[in-house]
């Protein structure tokens, strides 16, 4: 009895110490402080509220307030005070593009405030595994259980929402396995959670599923659903993006893949890969986020699998 009392609360207590050790390790890197948020609209009722880098979408309207995605916790007052200005309307739900703590750690929070939380199965199942035995390395936040998502698909949903048909899908398993894509069909606004949409090197969490075979069916699917007038909204800066970008980068990932897939192939290291510079030409535009040499190391470490 006493050992399992013991073995209890030694659990809550390495939960408890994870959930702050994620904190920690976010705080550490950025000034949460310091961090303004800056509004910008989409279409009507559909905002980016952008700031530090990161967007969160707020789609406001009669319903109430729907969010994708809810950073970082200690920013969760900053973020409502920002939704408070564009709306008086109470919060109803929240859509998590991926299970990454810059997407879900306000998950808690958001959840006690009201939202009813939305995700893909597979975002659901690593939430509650990282609750269950919390691993301090992951990019997983420890959650408790008001910010699990209640509402889970395996394929696609629709919400009506705010006289809004919002289409959720999810694309192959690319950036994470549970990664989801968010259609906001009359705006004509999708939110591509991590999926490429900026001009940036995409990263691929092989740790929780994602891989770049995944990530290029994922940008197709993208390029599918959309047409040129499409606004392609992003969880990263830039905030927007077009359709064209999507397919600059669709294109980048094809031949960059193929290019560290003939390196293995030839039998070369990874130093040797990195010193053949097989991003070459796409360096000059995609200056903010990941090197080339993480993107590579990431492709090297998937497709030597
Ligand atoms: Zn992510």
């Amino acid at each position: 009895m006493a050992t399992n009392r013991g073995k209890f609360l030694a659990g809550r207590l390495v939960l408890i110490l994870t959930c702050l050790a994620w904190v920690a390790q976010a705080q550490r890197t950025r000034d949460f402080s310091k961090i303004e948020f800056e509004t910008i609209q989409v279409a009507d009722g559909l905002y980016l509220l952008s700031g530090d880098g990161r967007n969160i979408t707020v789609f406001a309207g009669s319903d109430g307030v729907l969010l994708v995605d809810s950073q970082f916790a200690p920013l969760h007052q900053k973020i409502m005070d920002a939704v408070a200005k564009i709306t008086p309307q109470p919060l109803r739900y929240l859509i998590n593009t991926h299970l990454h703590g810059d997407h879900t750690d306000g998950n808690e929070l958001m959840g006690k405030a009201g939202a009813t939380i939305i995700a893909h199965d597979n975002l659901r199942k690593g939430l509650v595994s990282q609750q269950s035995s919390p691993n301090p390395n992951s990019r997983i936040p420890t959650l408790a259980k008001e910010g699990i998502p209640s509402v889970t698909y395996s394929d696609h949903m629709t919400l009506h929402f705010n006289g809004e048909e919002i289409y959720i899908v999810h694309p192959a398993p690319g950036h994470t396995d549970g990664d989801s894509i968010i259609y906001f069909r009359r705006a004509n606004a999708i939110q591509a959670g991590d999926i490429p949409s900026s001009l940036r090197y995409p990263t691929y969490d092989v740790n929780n599923g994602g891989s770049v075979n995944g990530m290029i069916a994922a940008a197709e699917l993208l390029l599918e659903m959309a047409n040129p007038d499409t606004k392609i909204m992003s969880p990263h800066n830039p905030p927007l993006a077009t359709v064209k970008d999507v397919q600059e980068q669709r294109d980048m990932m094809i031949v960059v893949r193929d290019r560290v897939l003939s390196g293995i192939r030839a039998g070369k290291t990874l130093e040797q890969i990195i010193a053949s510079k097989p991003t070459a030409e796409f360096d000059e535009r995609r200056k903010v986020g990941r090197t080339s040499e993480q993107f590579v190391t990431e492709l090297y470490h998937d497709l030597s699998r």
